[in-house]
Formats: C-alpha cells, structure tokens, sequence
C-alpha cells in the first residue's frame, strides 16, 4: 500500500477531488490517502507561504502528491505555492499532455498528441531581480549544462518509455547564444545518446506559432522554463479545453501532479465542474508509482463515459454531447465504465513495467578558465558616452576600456546619435590589443573600481569576461 499526500484545495478542488478519489479507489488503487491543508485557509491564517510545517512533513516523507487547484489571495504579499514547491521539492520537470479527444470534444485539432516537458527550476523563473538604475531593472536568466542536461535526458528517457517518436527543442538561440545556445547544445549531445529517436529544433517563436498552427507534427517537445510555461497553456487550450489536462511536477526525489486549471471560484460548490483535469493528472501519478494498471483501467473507463457523450458543462455540445452531468455524476459514469474499453479513443501511453530511472548529472572536466576582461556596470546620468570614457579611461594600467553599450549597443567608439540611451550603461574593459594574448591580472578589476569611485560613478554590478577552453563565454556588444 502506496501512501500519497493530498490536497482538496480551494474553490472547486474539494469537489473534483472527491470525484477523483472515489474513481481510484473503486480501480482498486493500493493508496492509502493522507490529507494536508494549504491553500486559501492557511495564507489568511497569516502564513505567508500558503503551507504548514506539517504539511511539508508529509509531502517529504510520502513523496507523492496529488495537489487540487488552490487560491491565491490577491495582494498582500503571498507568495505562489506552486512555484515555492517545485523549487523546494527540486521538481525540476513539468510534464504536460495535449490531447485532443477528437471527435467526441469539439477541437479543431483532431489530431493533437502532443507532450510538453518544461524545465521547472531556472531560467528567468530563478527569481533574480534586481532595480539597478532609476530607469532599468533586471531579471537574471541562468541556465545551467545540469538543469540543461537533467531536462533534456527526462525528455528523451520520457519518450523511449512510452514509445514516442521525436523530441523537438524550442529555443532561442539565434539571439542568446549563450544561454540558450547552452541548452541547444545540450539537447544535442543527449539526443545523440538516443538514436532510436528522432529529432529536430525549433526557434521558439516558429515553433509556437506551428505548436498552434498544426500540432499534430510535434511529439514531445523540451524546453525552457518561460517558453515551457506560454507553450504549455497554448497546448492544452488548443487541444479541447484547459478542463481536460493534468500536469506532473517531477523531482528525483518527490512528485507532485495536478490539473492545469486553477480553483474556478464561479462555479465553486454548484457540482458542475469537470473533474477530468484532476484524473488525468491521477492517472499521471499512478503510472509513477508502478499502479500502471490501475491508471489504464481508470483512463479506459474515462475514455467510455466520454465517447458515450456523458458531458460536464464545459465540453458540452449538442451534437457532439449526448448527457449533460454534474461532477458527481460524471465520477459515478467513470466508476460504471470501470473494465470495460473505449472503441475508438486511443488511451495509449501507459508504461507497464515502470522502469523510469534519470540518471544523475556527472560533472565534467572543469575547463581551463582565462580572465580576458571585465564589465562594469555603472549608474550615469550624462548624455555623451565620450565622457564617461574620458573618465574611466585613464587608467593605463594594463587594461583598458574597449567599449560602452547601452542596453547591449554599443554606443561608444563610434555610437549613432540615433541610440536611445538609459542611464545604465555597460564599460568593457580587455587587454589592450598588443598585450591581448596575455591572461587579465584580477588587481586591475579593484583598481577600476576605485577610478570610478574617484570619479563618482556609481558601478551597479561587474561581471568577469572569461574565456573557457579557448572559447569566448561572453557575448559581444552589437554592433562591436
Ligand atoms: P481558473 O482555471 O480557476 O478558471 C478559468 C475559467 O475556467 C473559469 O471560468 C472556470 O470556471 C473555468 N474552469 C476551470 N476549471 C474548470 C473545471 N475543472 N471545470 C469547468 N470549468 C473550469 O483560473 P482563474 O479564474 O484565473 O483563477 C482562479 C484562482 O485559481 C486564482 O486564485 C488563481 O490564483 C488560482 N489558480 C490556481 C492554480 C493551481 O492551484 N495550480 C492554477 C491556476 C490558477
């Protein structure tokens, strides 16, 4: 007997999770069910963080969780549960499917099988923000070869298991060479390791905008956290209605699963909400913990009830529909149906033997890592980027400024009058060109500092410009 933490949530959650329990437990589920509260009643409790300690206690020690959508008061400070779970839990893969349930549920996607597996820990989801300047705030974008590299082999280990094609990448590294050149590069070199699998790239924006277009010539698709997250509410949407579709939230230690909607607080407690989104994602979790069986005969059961055109108001049509039933009415078909098989959906994807291992990342042979410069961010209110670098250039001290940028364009030597200009400006500084073969001594870096200081310019950040393995690691200012 497998324990699972749950929780009924805010909203309709109580509901859908009484559906999705009773279904599993008429399966014959072997789960015994331990319930926490988070949510709604413990933020206005005056807990910030929406969960208790005890809560987490258990999350932690059953490492499975079947999480009902929960409301987020708005205002007053409180911070998303979600994202301070999957981060605290290590979740670092987010598994959605997009599946239309053609022609049953009225899509104009009839041929939508699509699976969206999203990176959940980094990228500009890490939370890094920082006002510089009275005119420019930043937001950090970190990506990294492990959450790169742990992303990816999910995605391809994901495929193999349950017998899929091709796995797509969706990046953007036309523009950002580094950070998502990294993950390109990445998805590369695993893919290599799978060869029964196809593959292929896409540059985010054509890729999204095919996704929405003709979904049906993608399988499973790996990306980042950001696009992952726009992508993956364009797929549900797209395949039938954002009522249908369960998430899993995958660590190497937990895992918690969930509907992709939120706590519908409309229709809350009128027993017409859909239930299906919480199933799916049940059915997700039961796979996950070896219940493959169970999950075929609950999604097999769903499936009936749902060619029968036994409808809850959301994907009811006439035409299409044929019984308009409430939540609780809708559990009672599914559990009805229990053994008996659809005649034309298809409940594929359920893995029998449950073999499903990520292996852990192995860090690589550091790379020889050679100063060749720095950035020095400053704070400035003056126009002519001249006379900031008549200011900071007087050092002669073995390094020298090379280049300013606003915004990334360069703007000084030979900047365009045209370039609008922030008052957050970034000063290069290398090796002057006789002397570039030579490693940067760092006591320059403080001495910079120092200039500026002397000067009154005030520096925001700095960043070291390395090269590794003889590579550049830093991007050129455009137009340098
Ligand atoms: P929502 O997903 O709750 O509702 C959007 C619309 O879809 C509503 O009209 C709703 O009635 C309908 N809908 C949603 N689920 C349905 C279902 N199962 N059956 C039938 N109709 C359904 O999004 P919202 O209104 O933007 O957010 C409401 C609350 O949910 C907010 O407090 C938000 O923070 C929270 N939320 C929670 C989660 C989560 O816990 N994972 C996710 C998203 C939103």
């Amino acid at each position: 007997m497998k324990k699972v933490t749950i929780a009924r949530g805010d909203g309709i959650g109580p509901e859908i999770m009484d559906a999705v329990l009773r279904i599993l437990n008429a399966a014959g589920a072997a789960i015994e069910w331990e319930e926490i509260a988070i949510g709604e009643q413990v933020y206005l409790s005056g807990n910030t963080s929406g969960i208790t300690p005890e809560a987490w206690e258990s999350i932690r020690k059953n490492k499975v969780f079947l999480k009902a959508p929960i409301t987020t008061p708005q205002g007053g400070g409180y911070k998303s549960l979600n994202v301070t779970m999957r981060k605290a839990l290590g979740l670092f893969a987010n598994i959605r499917p997009c599946v239309s349930y053609y022609p049953f549920i009225a899509t104009r996607h009839p041929d939508m099988d699509v699976v969206i597996i999203r990176e959940n820990e980094e990228d500009l989801y890490a939370g890094i923000e920082h006002q510089q300047t009275d005119e420019v705030v930043q937001c950090l974008k970190l990506i990294s070869r492990p959450g790169s590299e742990k992303i990816i082999r999910y995605a391809f280990e994901y495929a193999r298991l349950y017998k899929r094609k091709k796995v797509s990448c969706f990046v953007k590294d036309n523009i950002m060479k580094h950070t998502d050149g990294l993950f390109h590069e990445v998805f590369r070199e695993v893919a290599a390791e799978y060869p029964d699998i196809a593959t292929d790239s896409w540059i985010i924006d054509i890729g999204a905008a095919r996704l929405a277009d003709t979904p049906e010539i993608f399988d499973v698709i790996v990306t980042s956290n950001l696009y992952g997250d726009v992508i993956s509410d364009i797929g549900a949407q797209i395949s039938g209605s954002v009522g249908l579709a369960g998430s899993a939230n995958i660590g190497q230690a937990c895992a918690m699963f969930e509907a992709i909607h939120g706590s519908a607080p409309d229709i809350s407690g009128k027993n017409i909400a859909n239930p299906s989104g919480l199933l799916k994602a049940a059915v997700m979790m039961l796979n996950h913990i070896g219940q493959s069986e169970v999950a075929e005969k609950v999604e097999n059961a769903w499936a009936c009830a749902i060619e029968e055109g036994l409808h809850t108001a959301d994907i009811f049509r006439e035409g299409t529909s044929k019984v308009l039933l409430g939540t609780r009415e809708f559990a009672d078909a599914v559990v009805e149906r229990l053994g008996q098989q659809p005649k034309k959906l298809e409940t594929q994807h359920f893995a029998r033997d449950f073999t499903f291992r990520i292996p852990g990342y192995e860090r690589k042979v550091p790379a020889k890592k050679v100063l060749r410069g720095v950035d020095i961010f400053v704070d400035w209110k003056g126009k002519d980027p001249s006379e900031l670098a008549m200011r900071l250039q007087t050092l002669n001290n073995g390094i020298e400024l090379t280049m300013i940028t606003n915004r990334g364009v360069k703007v000084w030597p030979n900047g365009f009058e045209e370039t609008f200009c922030t008052d957050h400006w970034r000063c290069r500084f290398e090796r002057p060109a006789a002397q570039a073969a030579e490693e940067v001594d760092k006591r320059f870096i403080p001495q910079i500092l120092e200039k500026a200081v002397v000067e009154d310019i005030d520096v925001i950040k700095l960043e070291n410009l390395y090269e590794f393995d003889g590579k550049r690691g830093y991007s050129l200012g455009q137009g340098q």
